[in-house]
């Protein structure tokens, strides 16, 4: 694989750009790999680089049914933050933001992360204790967040308004180094190192059922043929409650659409990120100048990646009387994804019933932000064959046990 630098787009300035070579293979599928990975989406890319970079194992196929990059990491808001309540929830999230930081030198192509800043607001009484706790809480998790004044927060976001009728901004979370990333660069940064250690990823290859013996994984059925493995990864977002269903359990886990839409792009005004979840609401400005602004989920399972129209009517309407300037805005696209959500909304990254089968799902409307640390903490579970440190609290078991880790409250709006 050639490294990118300033010397080589000099060197393809000159030259029309006509040496750049594809950035990921597409092999055909081999009969048997020691590791197969179901998802080419962020956290299955994720997963299959640290076992190659962490690990050394790279006889790796990254099965994918559509395009890599096309289920939910390329459809989020791309919001990276760590400031969780829970100590497991924080570790992780903290592990992966702090990969972000240096993820396009380790992975050698620009993610264009930006550490902008994001600010959860504080709109009622019982967001201000609950954000004080929070930030209490990250205090001794070692996550750097504060709560701060509505001046301050006035300060930070000259275009917001602060003392609306309903509800007027009280205060605010504030992480400085959270913010933002280029989501489809996070899944081609992956695939190019994937593909660059020599592991394949198959793209048009849907796996529609899973082979197994005396209570072993040994391989799965896609619509390319049978393909054998030792070890199996099941990391689709949306998809998990069916992948589980084929390889023989069951997933405390519901699927439901979430929505995003764009407006029109406008000159520089916003450079945080904000959050309202009171009003269900948040918002960031791309490089391009388009608002980013994401919404709710829907309140019906199903498995349309599709948004609808009553979603953005009211998250846009949340959004005006914070930010009156949005009323005179058009809105460009909306679009949606499937995510999957578990009851204390946080996600199982766990051994499963099927033995060397292992399951990371259930990030919900948040996993974007989780991508490099979910990856890490799969990858040393799938080597090792047991969780590690990072991933143990999160097993299937929790519910069985009720060691809920609940981040429903602290996170309702979770991206
Ligand atoms: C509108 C929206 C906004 C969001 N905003 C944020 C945010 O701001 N911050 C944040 O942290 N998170 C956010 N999220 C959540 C985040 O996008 C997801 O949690 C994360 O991308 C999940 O990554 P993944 O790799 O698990 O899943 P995906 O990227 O969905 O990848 C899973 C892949 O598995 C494939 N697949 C499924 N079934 C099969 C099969 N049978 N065979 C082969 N392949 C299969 C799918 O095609 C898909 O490509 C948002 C999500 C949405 C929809």
């Amino acid at each position: 694989m050639r490294r990118y630098s300033a010397f080589a787009i000099a060197r393809e300035a000159l030259r029309y750009h006509s040496g750049w070579g594809k950035a990921w293979r597409s092999p055909e599928p081999k009969k048997s790999y020691d590791v197969v990975i179901v998802g080419a989406g962020g956290h299955g890319l994720a997963t299959a680089y640290y076992l190659g970079k962490n690990f050394g194992i790279t006889n790796v196929a990254i099965l994918e049914k559509g395009w890599l990059g096309g289920g939910n990491t390329g459809r989020n808001t791309t919001i990276i933050r760590s400031n969780y309540l829970q100590d497991p929830s924080a570790a992780i999230y903290e592990k992966a933001r702090s990969l972000y930081e240096t993820m396009s030198q380790d992975l050698n192509m620009n993610v264009m992360f930006s550490p902008r800043g994001v600010m959860m607001l504080a709109q009622t009484q019982h967001e201000i204790r609950g954000f004080q706790r929070t930030a209490q809480a990250n205090a001794f998790q070692g996550v750097k967040t504060e709560f701060i004044s509505p001046q301050r927060v006035k300060e930070l976001v000259p275009i917001m308004n602060i003392s609306g009728p309903r509800y007027p901004v009280l205060g605010a979370l504030w992480q400085e180094r959270a913010g933002t990333a280029r989501h489809d660069a996070v899944a081609w940064a992956y695939a190019r190192a994937c593909s660059g250690m020599g592991m394949d990823i198959i793209q048009k290859c849907e796996v529609t059922a899973v082979n197994q013996s005396n209570g072993q994984v040994t391989g799965v059925e896609t619509t390319r043929g049978p393909i054998g493995c030792k070890k199996l990864g099941i990391l689709v977002a949306g998809n998990s409650g069916d992948l589980a269903r084929m390889a023989g359990f069951r997933l405390p886990m519901e699927s439901v659409a979430l929505q995003a839409l764009v407006s029109e792009p406008i000159k520089p005004c916003l450079d945080v990120v904000v959050m309202a979840n009171t009003v269900h609401g948040y918002i960031s400005q791309s490089d391009k100048g388009e608002f980013v602004i994401g919404g709710g989920t829907d309140m019906f399972n199903n498995y349309t990646q599709r948004g609808s129209f009553h979603h953005i009517e009211e998250t846009v309407r949340a959004l005006v009387e914070t930010f009156p300037m949005i009323s005179r805005m058009k809105m460009m696209r909306q679009w949606g994804g499937i995510v999957d959500v578990t009851g204390d909304r946080s996600p199982i990254i766990s051994t499963t019933p099927l033995g060397n089968c292992f399951i990371n799902g259930g990030w919900g409307t948040g996993g974007f932000k989780s991508i490099p640390g979910s990856g890490w903490a799969m990858a040393e579970m799938m080597a090792n064959g047991q969780p590690g440190p990072l991933c143990a609290e999160f097993g299937l078991d929790r519910f069985a046990e009720g060691r809920f880790i609940d981040e429903s409250v602290a996170a309702g709006v979770a991206h």
